[in-house]
C-alpha cells in the first residue's frame, strides 16, 4: 500500500474526539462551535502536508497542492466533516481524511502533478442544522437558491449568523465560486451507507452513478362515515385506496430483482385519523429512485395507472404533487475504467453499484466529471452513532482513491 494506514486511523480517530458523543457518535452541526474546531485540527494537518490550506465564505475548508501547470483546471478530491446531531464517526470523515491522506502520499512519493491538486471537506453536507445539505458544494458551484442564507435553525440563528460566527463573510460568497471550467474533475469517497458490499464481501465499491430521486405526494379524497353504521359496499375509503397503492408501488419497483430501483412511501396522513370514522383524506409520499432514467420513467407510468385504476374501484378522487424529480447523475467513464484497472491490480474486484443517497459529489457533477468509491459499513447502517467502517476497508478505498488520482494528475482524462 503507498498511504500510510496508521496515520489515515489517526486522524479519523482524532476528529471522532470533537463533538464526541457516547462512545462512538459524534455531533457537529454544520458551522458550529464543534465544526469550527474539527476545521481548526484538519487545517492544521493541511499545512504539516504541505497543503496552502484556506476557509472560504461557504465554510469550506480547501488544502491546495500546486502543479506544473498552476493555471490548469484542478483535480478536486473530498467529502465533509460535518455531521448529523446523532451521527457516526466515517460518515464524511473517511473521504475528507482519506483526501487528505492522497494528497499527502502524492507529495511524499513525489508524483509529478501537471494539475494543481485541491483536497476539500465541504461544509453543511447534511443539512439538519437549516434544513438544506450540500451547502459548500452548491455553494462554490453557484447553485444555492436565493434567499438561502437566511433560513434559520431551530434557535432562530440563521445561516448567515452562523457563517459570520464560523468566521466567513457570507457577503462576499461570489469570490468564493468557481468560474466553469475551474475544475476538471472531482472525486469523492463515502461509506456506502447501504448494504450491499457486505452482502457481497467486497470491501470497496466503484459508483456507477447517483441515482435521480423523484419524490411525489399522492392524495386521496374519499367521504367520512360512521365505522359502526356504513355498510362496506357503500364506503368510499381513502385508506382502502391508499394502502393498495402502497402495496401496489412495492410490486412495481421489485418487478426486475437485479435492478438497483428502490420505492418507499415514507410519510403516510390520514384524515380525520379516528379509530370510529372511515378515512375521508388520505396523503402519503413516494420515494422513487433509478440510476436508468428510461426505468424510472416507464415505473413512475406504471404507478400512475395504479393510482387512476385503484380511484376509480373505490369511487375516491386524487391528486399528485410532484416535490422534486432528479435526473439521474452518471460518474465518468475514464474514471469509472481507471478505478477498475487499480481496483484489480489491487486484487480487489471491486463491484459497481448505484448510490441511493445523495453526495456533495451530485453538486460537483454538474460542472465536472466525477468518480466515486464507496467503501463497506457495517449492516449498512449510517446516520448513527452505531455506524462502522472497518480501517483497513476505508484504506483499501483510500488507496484505490490514491492510485486514481495519481493517474488523473498524470494523464488526461477522456470526457
Ligand atoms: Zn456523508
Amino acid at each position: 500500500m503507498s498511504i500510510n494506514r496508521e496515520r489515515l486511523q489517526s486522524h479519523l480517530e482524532q476528529l471522532s474526539q470533537i463533538g464526541k458523543i457516547g462512545e462512538t457518535g459524534v455531533r457537529r452541526l454544520a458551522h458550529s462551535e464543534e465544526d469550527r474546531e474539527a476545521v481548526e485540527v484538519v487545517r492544521g494537518w493541511m499545512a504539516e502536508a504541505g497543503l496552502k490550506a484556506r476557509i472560504d465564505n461557504f465554510g469550506n475548508l480547501i488544502g491546495k497542492l500546486e502543479g506544473k501547470n498552476p493555471d490548469a483546471p484542478v483535480l478536486m478530491i473530498g467529502s465533509h466533516i460535518d455531521s448529523q446531531p446523532y451521527g457516526g464517526r466515517f460518515d464524511g470523515t473517511a473521504g475528507a481524511l482519506g483526501a487528505l491522506e492522497v494528497a499527502q502520499t502524492m507529495m511524499e512519493q513525489g508524483i509529478q502533478s501537471k494539475i494543481p491538486v485541491e483536497v476539500i471537506c465541504f461544509a453543511d453536507e447534511e443539512g439538519s442544522r437549516f434544513g438544506k445539505g450540500t451547502f459548500g458544494s452548491r455553494g462554490i458551484t453557484d447553485q444555492l437558491e436565493t434567499g438561502e442564507i437566511e433560513r434559520k435553525d431551530k434557535n432562530g440563528v440563521s445561516r448567515r449568523q452562523a457563517l459570520e460566527s464560523f468566521g466567513c463573510n457570507p457577503d462576499d460568497m461570489e469570490r468564493s465560486e468557481y468560474s466553469e471550467g475551474d475544475i476538471q474533475a472531482f472525486i469523492e469517497l463515502h461509506i456506502e451507507q447501504g448494504p450491499v458490499l457486505e452482502k457481497k464481501e467486497i470491501p470497496v465499491g466503484i459508483v456507477s452513478g447517483i441515482s435521480g430521486p423523484l419524490w411525489m405526494t399522492v392524495s386521496f379524497e374519499g367521504f367520512a362515515g360512521h365505522a359502526g353504521s356504513v355498510p362496506m359496499n357503500l364506503r368510499q375509503d381513502a385508506l382502502v385506496g391508499s394502502s393498495e397503492v402502497i402495496s401496489q408501488f412495492d410490486n412495481i419497483v421489485k418487478q426486475d430483482p437485479n435492478a438497483s430501483t428502490v420505492g418507499t412511501v415514507g410519510s403516510l396522513h390520514v384524515f380525520p385519523d379516528s379509530r370510529n370514522i372511515i378515512p375521508e383524506k388520505v396523503e402519503f409520499t413516494i420515494d422513487l429512485r433509478d440510476i436508468d432514467i428510461n426505468r424510472r420513467n416507464q415505473y413512475e407510468n406504471e404507478l400512475m395507472k395504479v393510482v387512476k385504476t385503484t380511484a376509480e374501484k373505490y369511487q375516491l378522487t386524487y391528486s399528485i404533487r410532484e416535490d422534486m424529480r432528479n435526473d439521474p447523475s452518471y460518474c465518468n467513464h475514464s474514471i469509472k475504467e481507471m478505478m477498475r484497472i487499480e481496483s484489480e491490480e489491487m486484487g480487489l474486484d471491486a463491484p459497481e453499484l448505484m448510490s441511493g443517497p445523495f453526495h456533495d459529489a451530485l453538486s460537483l457533477s454538474q460542472v465536472c466529471d466525477y468518480g466515486m468509491i464507496f467503501v463497506r459499513c457495517k449492516d449498512g447502517i449510517s446516520h448513527n452513532p452505531a455506524e462502522y467502517a472497518s480501517y483497513q476497508d476505508i484504506a483499501e478505498g483510500v488507496e484505490l482513491m490514491y492510485r486514481t488520482a495519481v493517474r488523473i494528475v498524470q494523464d488526461e482524462i477522456r470526457h
